[in-house]
């Protein structure tokens, strides 16, 4: 038996997993290009094929060291149930973050309405399927949904995930609408608190981390992702020295590993610094675990298992900066 080390197992707290199909395809040259991959991907996917493709993309997590994943779906009511299925016969823990659709994206993103959300959120619920809210984007969510989807997350307890500020197109929109950036129409909706993590945040600005700070909200970064559709840089700096918590998600799928979204993300940060040690390792492996279960409401996830004599360890004096800095995620058991 080779020797191992458990540690508390890694969390995904943003997936699309259907986006995996799109890993090693290069059309599209920016994120809206890509987008209308994405869309025309997710139009064409059957019940079926999300059951099954869902439940290969949640072993590929589990064999990557993530034991625990939330889903932001957004592919219909039948198909969240297949998602459902897919990560119980994977064994992985998944919190399903059912996306509201209001506006805008592909007809079965659409609920048409926040009650007719809310009911299939419900039931959901009622068959025992943890859940948490996500309106999709200032862009796909009217004001009024904003407001309602809020209300309810606040009072029923549940995570609130929403993407947010991820292009500069994004914001021009929501401030040509709303008089407001994307994260100042959150607040003002009612939509920022202890249970929300707003993903990506990349282009806030100065008073939108503010914001955060003062609701206790999270962040959700992903790095792979954001470098494969240009997104630019997460501010990690700014969100350490105003003491929001950050977690990370996996997002596209186009890479499967906690190690190198914790290595990016530093990187990022020491680049933009200049220095090194800009987030400690032991803080990087809590914004890859424990801030992620904190995102989903997880009090309790499964541990992961090193492998201490895998070659990328030989060597190795500090095995947890070890891994962080000099690993993949095949050095997980
Ligand atoms: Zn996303």
């Amino acid at each position: 038996m080779a020797e191992t080390l458990s540690l508390p197992g890694f969390v995904n707290a943003h997936s699309h997993a259907f986006q995996r199909a799109l890993r090693g395809r290069t059309e599209g040259d920016d994120f809206w290009g890509w987008r209308d991959a994405m869309l025309e991907l997710a139009e064409s996917l059957t019940v079926e094929q999300v059951r099954v493709g869902y439940e290969q993309v949640y072993r590929e997590m589990l064999n990557a060291g993530y034991t625990a994943v939330g889903e932001f779906h957004y592919l219909g009511a039948a198909e969240a149930h297949a998602a459902v299925e897919a990560a119980s016969e994977a064994g992985i823990e998944l919190v399903l973050l059912l996306a509201a659709y209001g506006r805008g994206g592909i007809d079965r993103f659409r609920q048409g309405s926040p009650a007719r959300y809310l009911e299939q959120l419900e039931e959901l619920r009622a068959a025992g399927v943890r859940v948490g809210l996500a309106p999709h984007s200032v862009r796909a969510c009217p004001r009024d949904w904003l407001e309602e989807l809020g209300r309810y997350a606040a009072a029923e307890s549940l995570p609130l995930h929403v993407h947010a500020c991820e292009q500069p197109r994004e914001i021009e929109e929501c401030l040509a609408e709303h008089g407001l950036r994307p994260i100042e129409l959150l607040a003002e909706t009612g939509c920022l608190g202890p249970h929300t993590t707003v993903v990506h945040a990349t282009h806030a600005d100065a008073r939108e981390l503010d914001l955060l700070a003062e609701a206790g909200a999270r962040i959700c970064v992903c790095p792979t992702t954001e470098a494969n559709l240009g997104d630019g840089f997460a501010p990690v700096q700014e969100l350490c020295e105003r003491g929001i918590g950050i977690c990370v998600g996996s997002d596209s799928n186009v890479r499967i590993d906690p190690l190198e979204e914790l290595r990016e993300l530093e990187g990022i940060a020491r680049r933009r610094a200049g220095r090194r040690n800009v987030v400690s390792v032991s803080s990087l492996l809590c914004f890859g675990a424990d801030e992620g279960a904190a995102a989903l409401g997880l009090e309790q996830w499964p541990d992961v298992e090193v492998d201490l004599e895998h070659r990328s360890l030989a060597g190795v004096e500090d095995v947890h900066a070890g891994l962080v800095f000099g690993s993949s995620a095949d050095v997980f058991v």
